[in-house]
């Protein structure tokens, strides 16, 4: 068999059932935001373990709408990791709050509270955890901080579907979490987010604003053959999920439990084989969590023979589409100015990782080829 030409980062994986979804989504003539985006909900809410889902356009678009329902506002901060990518820091900026960035451990790349606690002041409103990479973030210690201060606690579960804390999936202990279905993730709907919380009125409100904050929805109404008349309750915004994304993430969901389990072998096989290389640090679980996976990404110690940069050149030389590690926000001029305290270990992070290919279809040999060639930069 010829090798394949390139070894992607990150594919997502479609069978013809996303195709046959599609199709009968497409033949019954009502493809915006319907029932098809509600049963999404429904088994999105299960999986997670949340009481109330809220389809959305994207994440980023969940992430907006949790700070407008959790009452975040002018004058607020909301401390957030700088190492995520910038929708974390970028979402306070639209309700008219300050972010405020906050350092992270080096295991795990993920906010604490001592880290937190660091760069709180009394206009403190909001805290966005993200479970980076799909790490599960050390909840328990921030729910404890946040109800303390009267704190709202958001996660950004971006990249967390499928990892568990503590024995739970990721999510359950903050008071909404927002989830991503880009493609870059580990389930895909094209583009698409969620948002999950045990708030009923959040969960509401939050329904009502991503579909202009109308007082019956679209979907009710063309259920009615004389409908009813709608009113605009507050300024909301078109933030919805088409039935077709929907459907498609039905059927990824379905898929859930099997995507899981081919990344956490390739995962251990990448941690296995690449135990003995001088500097090569891997992320790490910690014992009370389990990852997904959505980034398998290894930090390069002085100990490696070559640098970050370097050996993105090297894998690329050998076919192999790997991806710099994850961006620190205040390092890009969008979030330049923001930056309060040092974060020494966010900006090593950002500096010395790299995330390897790691997706379902990915093959053994493959994979046996990507390790290969770190070998090869460690001799
Ligand atoms: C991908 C990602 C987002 C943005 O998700 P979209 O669905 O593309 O808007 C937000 N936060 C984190 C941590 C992410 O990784």
């Amino acid at each position: 068999m010829k090798a394949p030409r390139r070894i992607d980062v990150m594919r997502p994986w479609f069978t013809a059932a996303e195709a046959e979804a599609v199709r009968r989504v497409l033949e019954s003539g009502w493809v915006a935001q319907g029932p098809e985006t509600a049963r999404f909900e429904e088994a999105f809410a299960l999986t997670v373990q949340a009481d109330h889902a809220v389809a959305t356009s994207s994440c980023t678009a969940a992430l907006h709408l949790a700070l407008v329902v959790a009452g975040v506002g002018p004058g607020d901060e909301v401390i957030v990791p700088s190492f995520s990518f910038v929708a974390t820091a970028n979402a306070p900026c639209y309700v008219g709050a300050a972010p405020v960035f906050a350092e992270v451990e080096l295991e795990t790349g993920n906010l604490t509270a001592a880290s937190v606690d660091a760069v709180a002041s009394a206009r403190t409103a909001a805290v966005i955890a993200v479970d980076q990479g799909g790490m599960p973030v050390d909840l328990e210690p921030l729910r404890r901080w946040c109800d303390r201060r009267g704190v709202v606690l958001i996660e950004d579960a971006a990249c967390g579907i499928g990892s568990t804390y503590r024995g739970r999936p990721v999510g359950v202990g903050a008071d909404i979490s927002v989830w991503s279905f880009h493609p870059r993730k580990v389930i895909t709907t094209g583009e698409g987010g969620m948002l999950t919380t045990n708030n009923p009125a959040w969960a509401q409100r939050a329904a009502r604003l991503r579909e202009h904050a109308m007082s019956v929805s679209a979907a009710e109404r063309h259920e009615q053959l004389v409908p009813a008349a709608e009113s605009y309750l507050e300024v909301g915004f078109n933030y919805r999920m088409t039935d077709l994304q929907a459907t498609v993430g039905r059927v990824q969901l379905d898929k859930l439990p099997a995507i899981l389990a081919r990344r956490r072998e390739l995962a251990a096989r990448y941690t296995t084989a690449l135990a003995g290389l001088p500097g090569l640090v891997p992320v790490t679980e910690p014992e009370n969590a389990r990852s997904n996976f959505q980034s398998y990404w290894v930090r390069l110690g002085a100990e490696y023979p070559l640098d970050r940069d370097a050996t993105l050149d090297l894998l690329g030389q050998r076919g192999v589409s790997a991806r710099r590690g994850i961006m620190a926000a205040h390092l890009h001029p969008a979030h330049a100015t923001r930056r309060r305290a040092p974060l020494p270990v966010t900006e090593l992070l950002t500096s010395s990782s790299l995330i390897l290919p790691l997706h379902h279809t990915l093959s053994a040999d493959a994979q046996a080829r990507v390790i290969e060639a770190l070998v090869e930069g460690a001799s």
